[in-house]
């Protein structure tokens, strides 16, 4: 199936008619195209943006938020087409894309949908000075998303959704390797009653299209999500423009497992954590740093469960593990299989590519565990995002913070205890935006989403996403 951009309440062609491959991971096959679209494209569905931005920002919000409940509503109703879509694109089981994905993309929507009607800004009365200052939180223009592939329209719609909500027109780009269900979402948000230019969906290339967006002048924001390496070439560009940015990057994030944890819930959900979504979550805990005292048992129990983990075609809904997202990223990942072991570390299980009878030239790899003998190994500090993880022990408290701050990343860290002093002592201490205790990707939208360290610059979710996507302005008043 062709897609098309969507610009200006119109599905249209690229200017000059170039277009790249759409590959399905499940069967490694070319089912459709894409168009790469240029500095010219990106450049009309500004020009629209730009036209629509005066009606859109001035809309109620009730108009505004009914718009986006509507489309969330018809999301919903469109929930296996959409997860159909995103399976196929993507490689995900279609079960988790039901489930998960595209129920998220609606209450992405919803969320925002209700939290605008509830942004308040303060004001301060300047005591003994007769003045009375107050905030203005006005929308900033026409703001630019561009979104990457592994959550593909729950992370394209986090964004737009926020960005639509506080009264923006957007030009957005989901990522060339999944396209399909931010190009139905168009239709939908036709069928809503968007008007035309507010929201403009742009396909193609992350250094073409991608990168116009970004260099485009009057595009004064950007959401982008994607590696660490892509946020600091992004910001490089935006610096000298001055343009607000929010960067959600890479993540390498440690699972720290002690003896006094819950086992069972700690086993099932740490399966979990590490093969989700093929790996390819950037919240995944890549690094499992286990007590000593219960390290070997662990380590026989996690095995004997991740070698359980059927691979299969994403359509088949005993799959747990479906195929990874595109070739040069299933060879990426058999890379570091082969680093790892370079390095001395123990595949303990998987590290083979995977025949999925029917559909041999899927991208399909066994979910692997490697025993790393010590924690500055490049698969313990590199971002691989596939279904490897890696195992060592650790002795002491001190010692197991000290590894598991010793990245370049900091977007999330599990910890399992039962112990209340150790919870509240590393919870301030483990270098990462957000901290699990005794569970994994439990996600409350009200709450700061994001990264330090190498892993992003802002936050997203609840008022922080609102706080992006507006200009604050101190209006005082001398009476
Ligand atoms: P990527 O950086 O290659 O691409 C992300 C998006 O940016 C795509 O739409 C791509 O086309 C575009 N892009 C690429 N080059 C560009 C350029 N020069 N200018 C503008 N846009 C450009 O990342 P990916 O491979 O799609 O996604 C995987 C990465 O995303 C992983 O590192 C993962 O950790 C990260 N990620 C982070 C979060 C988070 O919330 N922190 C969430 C999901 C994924």
């Amino acid at each position: 199936m062709n897609i098309k951009n969507y610009i200006n309440g119109k599905f249209v062609d690229p200017i000059d008619d170039e277009w790249i491959d759409n590959f399905c991971p499940g069967n490694g096959e070319i089912y459709g195209k894409i168009p790469n679209s240029s500095k010219k494209d990106i450049n009309k569905a500004y020009q629209a943006a730009k036209k629509a931005f005066p009606a859109w920002s001035q809309t109620t919000l009730e108009q505004r938020s009914r718009l986006l409940i509507k489309i969330s509503e018809l999301l919903e109703d469109n929930l296996q087409q959409f997860a159909e879509a995103e399976s196929l694109d993507n490689g995900k089981p279609i079960w988790l894309a039901k489930a998960v994905d595209i129920p998220r993309a609606a209450s992405n929507f919803r969320f925002f949908a209700n939290a605008i009607t509830q942004f308040a800004s303060e004001s301060h009365e300047s005591v003994g000075q007769d003045a009375i200052n107050y905030t203005l939180r006005q929308p900033i223009g026409v703001v630019g998303c561009i979104s990457p592939w592994n959550l593909p329209l729950y992370l394209f719609s986090w964004k737009i959704a926020p960005a639509l909500a506080a009264g923006n027109c957007v030009v957005a780009k989901p990522s060339e390797v999944t396209p399909m269900t931010a190009f139905l979402l168009a239709e939908l948000c036709m069928e809503a009653g968007l008007p035309k230019g507010v929201l403009n969906i742009v396909h193609g290339l992350g250094s073409t299209t991608g990168q116009a967006i970004v260099a485009h002048p009057d595009i004064k924001a950007i959401s982008f999500t994607g590696g660490t390496a892509t946020g600091a070439h992004i910001a490089k560009i935006a610096a000298p423009m001055f343009k607000k940015l929010s960067l959600e990057l890479g993540g390498k994030n440690p699972n720290i497992i002690f003896a006094d944890c819950d086992y069972d819930e700690m086993l099932t959900t740490t399966v979990r954590s590490s093969f989700a979504n093929q790996g390819q979550i950037c919240l995944c805990g890549s690094r499992i740093f286990v007590e000593a005292s219960i390290y070997e048992k662990f380590k026989t129990d996690f095995v004997k469960k991740v070698k359980q983990l059927k691979v299969g075609h994403p359509s088949d809904p005993k799959t747990k593990v479906g195929a990874l997202v595109s070739k040069p990223h299933l060879e990426k990942v058999l890379d570091y299989i082969r680093i790892g072991k370079e390095e001395k570390g123990e595949v303990l299980c998987g590290g083979k590519q995977v025949k999925v009878k029917g559909y041999e030239k899927g991208y399909y790899l066994k979910p692997t565990v490697i025993e790393v003998p010590t924690d500055d190994c490049r698969v313990n500090q590199e971002e691989i995002f596939g279904p490897v993880v890696t195992i060592m022990p650790f002795d002491t408290e001190d010692e197991v913070l000290k590894m598991a701050n010793k990245v370049e990343y900091g977007l999330s860290a599990t910890l399992w205890t039962n112990d209340l002093k150790r919870t509240m002592r590393m919870s301030k201490q483990i270098q990462a935006g957000i901290v699990w205790v005794n569970t994994w990707m439990m996600r409350d939208l009200r709450t700061p989403f994001g990264g330090v360290k190498n892993s992003g610059v802002g936050r997203e979710g609840g008022l922080e996403a609102l706080r992006f996507f507006t200009e604050a302005k101190n209006v005082c008043i001398k009476y």
